[in-house]
């Protein structure tokens, strides 16, 4: 678990969870930011850890799905 330093380069994309408006930020940004500027709802939009964990590891398991 946590924060995989592998996806530092690698663009995740996440949704709005006031909008649902997709996000697109670098792994090694998003692993240290507390907030987001939503370009849907533009609203400065908070981003906890448990929510990065799950977008890390929905793009973990998406990177380890394409090399089979
Ligand atoms: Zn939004």
């Amino acid at each position: 678990m946590g924060l995989a330093q592998d996806l530092s380069d690698v663009a995740l994309t996440f949704d709005c969870p006031d909008c649902s408006h997709p996000a697109v930020r670098k792994g090694s940004a998003l692993r240290t930011i507390a907030h987001f500027r939503c370009n849907g709802c533009n609203a400065k939009v908070r981003i906890t850890y448990p929510q990065k964990v799950a977008i890390f590891e929905k793009h973990k398991l998406a990177a380890q799905g394409a090399l089979r």
